[in-house]
């Protein structure tokens, strides 16, 4: 709505669909960042009806409007001595509540749209831990597969040389994502301190050796178990003899294996960018333990599994949502569940979603699982243990010492229980349904807009 003088009318008080539009005019091209927005205001818009300082002081409309977003240059040279370009990227969405916190993606897919979302996202799933961290993502458009030992090294030196002005321990903590582990940690980490001379928790993710925190690899996929656990139990069900269907096969998912094993239930598939393993007799211990070598030391493919194991099957260019379950773990990517898929998964007898990954529902296929009051975590309150476990880390690192494995175990495990708890109180829509989408949208919201409301407009 124009003014006549230039500006835009408050957006928020012109409606959900002129807000919308107002995002997609703003952010053209960027799908995802605009179907993150959109999955949020759905329920924001419902929550601040009749809150005039969140309309008047522009909250949502503002925490839609990254702090910052840093492009630049890295450059790098192959083992053949060619010199290659990458672009490389920080969101700084929101720092409300703390230092701006996120990991760091390498995949030949990411661009602004990818990262905008993730630190969008990123800002409520910090809030909902309870711990003071902002959000924020980054990354780079560089495919570290079939890279060397020695070009991943290059690679990841020549982004930490520019990334470095941007970040620091109260200022922006990055950590690992999609293709960035501990390997790819250590290299940026060694960069920092190098450059910088100073010897900070400026990453997450470190090695045990030089400032890491136990259990924070295992931190995501256990806390998106503990999370769907806790779902189960408002039904008076656990995860004995529950049937898995499990997504991706890198460290969100292969930890969602184990502790699902752990817990009692019987893991049917994994997968990876290429198709999906299907293992009748369900993955054991020993199994995962096979995957995650073969993937992040022999940085093999999943399909080699079924050569591994006689029993399984391997379907090429497949996802594994038509596989017969009870409880559904998307753990690879973003918009890698759609809405035939919901259906399929609804009509099979799936009773709940724990989203590892972050978004990997589409729109429609939200929509299809809270319709049909399927137990349906968002990534933002399920895949939190992970983040969780980083702020963790930051505090041991600001302290200088380090908890046992028994003490960060009990603070995870807490921590899930209480973004449980914040679900529920927000998202209890009659007796005995919540719905876990509204109830992880409002609850981080709230935090980060009361904080906004006491700065002021800054
Ligand atoms: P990872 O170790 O790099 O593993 C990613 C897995 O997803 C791999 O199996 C990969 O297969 C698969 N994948 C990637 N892109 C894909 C695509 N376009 N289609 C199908 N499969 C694809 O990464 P991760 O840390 O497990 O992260 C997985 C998800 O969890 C991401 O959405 C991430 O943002 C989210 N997450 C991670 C953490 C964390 O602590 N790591 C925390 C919160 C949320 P290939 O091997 O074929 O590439």
């Amino acid at each position: 709505m124009s003014r006549g003088d230039g500006t835009a009318a408050p957006s928020e008080h012109v409606g959900i669909e002129g807000f919308m539009e107002g995002v997609k005019r703003r952010n053209p091209g960027q799908p995802e960042f605009v179907q993150a927005v959109q999955e949020v205001a759905e329920d924001i818009f419902d929550f601040i009806e009749g809150k005039e300082e969140y309309h008047r002081w522009q909250i949502l409309r503002r925490i839609a409007e990254p702090d910052r977003v840093v492009s630049f240059r890295v450059s790098w040279e192959d083992d053949e001595h060619n010199i290659r370009v990458q672009r490389g990227y920080r969101v700084q969405n929101n720092n409300a509540i703390g230092p701006y916190k996120g990991g760091l993606r390498f995949h030949p897919s990411v661009n602004e749209s990818i990262l905008k979302f993730l630190a969008f996202e990123q800002t409520f799933k910090n809030a909902l831990t309870g711990l003071p961290m902002g959000g924020g993502k980054g990354g780079a458009n560089f495919n570290p597969k079939g890279k060397s030992d020695g070009e991943i090294m290059r690679f990841c030196q020549s982004f930490m040389t520019e990334l470095y002005r941007h970040i620091g321990a109260d200022v922006d903590v990055p950590a690992g994502d999609i293709g960035v582990g501990g390997r790819e940690i250590g290299y940026m980490f060694g960069q920092y301190k190098r450059i910088t001379n100073s010897f900070e928790g400026v990453l997450t993710g470190k090695g045990l050796e030089y400032g890491g925190s136990l259990i924070r690899p295992e931190a995501t996929g256990y806390g998106a178990v503990y999370f769907l656990e806790n779902m189960l139990k408002t039904k008076g069900q656990d995860l004995t003899g529950k049937r898995a269907v499990i997504s991706g096969s890198g460290n969100v998912a292969t930890h969602a294996a184990e502790k699902i094993v752990q817990l009692g239930g019987k893991v049917l598939t994994l997968s990876d960018s290429e198709g999906f393993v299907y293992d009748p007799d369900g993955f054991t211990q020993e199994k995962i333990d096979w995957v995650k070598t073969h993937k992040t030391r022999r940085r093999g493919r999943i399909s080699d599994y079924a050569k591994e194991y006689k029993t399984a099957t391997f379907h090429a260019g497949e996802r594994p949502w038509g596989v017969e379950c009870d409880v559904a773990l998307p753990c690879a990517t973003q918009n890698e569940l759609n809405g035939k898929e919901a259906e399929l998964l609804i009509k099979n007898g799936c009773i709940a979603v724990s989203e590892g990954a972050n978004m990997p529902t589409d729109l429609e296929g939200v929509h299809l699982f809270r319709k049909a009051k399927t137990l349906y975590a968002p990534g933002k309150a399920a895949n939190a243990g992970g983040v969780a476990v980083s702020g963790l880390e930051m505090s041991q690192n600001s302290a200088r010492i380090s908890w046992k494995v028994d003490e960060l175990q009990r603070l995870l495990r807490d921590i899930m229980d209480g973004i449980h708890e914040r679900c529920l109180e927000y998202g209890e829509r009659e007796k005995g349904y919540v719905d876990y989408v509204r109830g992880a949208n409002i609850a981080g919201f709230k935090k980060v807009a009361d904080a906004m409301l006491a700065f002021g407009v800054v």
